[in-house]
């Protein structure tokens, strides 16, 4: 009799149902790779976390992904944490580990992924714009990857100024905040510009970060976490100044990427988990 609950199952907590891309590009890799296993979307109410992590690993669930607004309160919930989940406060991706459940965050270690196909940050002086949770997750994978310098450039000082000393204070790497308060001007010598804040996201395809266009030079980098739509105003205004780019959808693709090999031990195909995406329309 096949107890079909028994089989490996990834989740993804508060996901909304319908056609969700993470859903299509794990389960597209489940299918490329021959793997019988599932990822299912569950919408869980705050006061219910704790219940569905027991829920999960009562079914020996494999692992699986929360979002916001679990990406904090999940933590009370695990055995323990990653290292960079530790330093960045926040949990989006949970590995089984014999009976212990790991919390680690591949916000910012998709985004190294998909920049190292580029450029290796090793050494590299970074300008990054956002300060919310993927701007904190990118900063810190950017400097535990051996960023040697990250200017975080935000609206909010506050939030700004915080993720400067959270890498100042817990990373290798020396950070300074920024003021955002006209057109940026990228300083000559960067050599990776990242969009992490969330304007250009669809429907505001129009809107684009308050970037001085003039000062991106052919030899930087330019990344935008936006995956939706993946070529941004800001990506087009670097391509048409000569300088490579990374769009949002390597970056998703990269959290995918990540999250399999945590989960399954495999190796999966960055190239059909992008066209997955690609196929709803992204
Ligand atoms: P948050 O809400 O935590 O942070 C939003 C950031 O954008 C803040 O720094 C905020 O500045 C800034 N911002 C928003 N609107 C404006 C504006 N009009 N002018 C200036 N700054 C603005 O969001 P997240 O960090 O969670 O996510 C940010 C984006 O990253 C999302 O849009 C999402 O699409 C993308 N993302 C992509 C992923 C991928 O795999 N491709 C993964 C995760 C996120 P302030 O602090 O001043 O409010």
């Amino acid at each position: 009799m096949p107890h079909d609950f028994l089989q490996p199952l990834t989740g993804s907590f508060a996901m909304p149902a319908g056609e969700n891309p993470t859903v299509a590009m794990i389960e597209a890799a489940f299918r490329h790779h021959g793997l019988n296993w599932r990822y299912i979307n569950c919408e869980v109410a705050p006061e219910d976390l704790g219940d569905a992590v027991r829920g999960a690993r009562a079914m020996g669930w494999k692992g699986f992904n929360c979002s916001i607004p679990h990406k904090v309160a999940v933590i009370e919930h695990l055995d323990g944490l990653g290292e960079s989940a530790r330093i960045i406060g926040a949990v989006n991706t949970i590995v089984r580990d014999g009976d212990r459940l790991i919390g680690e965050n591949t916000d910012g270690k998709g985004f190294v992924r998909a920049l190292g196909e580029i450029t290796d940050p090793a050494g590299k002086r970074v300008v990054l714009f956002g300060a919310g949770g993927a701007a904190r997750a990118v900063a810190v994978e950017l400097a535990l990857a051996g960023a040697s310098r990250i200017t975080v450039v935000n609206r909010s000082a506050g939030r700004g100024e915080a993720v400067a000393a959270l890498i100042n204070e817990r990373t290798p790497a020396s950070a300074e905040y920024a003021p955002w308060d006209g057109p940026f001007a990228i300083p000559a010598e960067t050599d990776i510009v990242v969009n992490a804040t969330s304007i250009g996201l669809y429907p505001d395809v129009e809107e684009t970060p308050d970037i001085d266009h003039d000062t991106l030079r052919p030899d930087m980098v330019v990344a935008d976490g936006i995956h939706n739509p993946p070529l941004t105003k800001l990506l087009q205004a670097a391509r048409a100044r000569g300088c490579k780019t990374a769009d949002g959808l390597g970056m998703l693709v990269g959290q995918g990427v990540i999250g399999l090999k945590y989960w399954t031990g495999i190796d999966a195909d960055a190239e059909v988990m992008r066209k997955a995406l690609l196929d709803l329309g992204l």
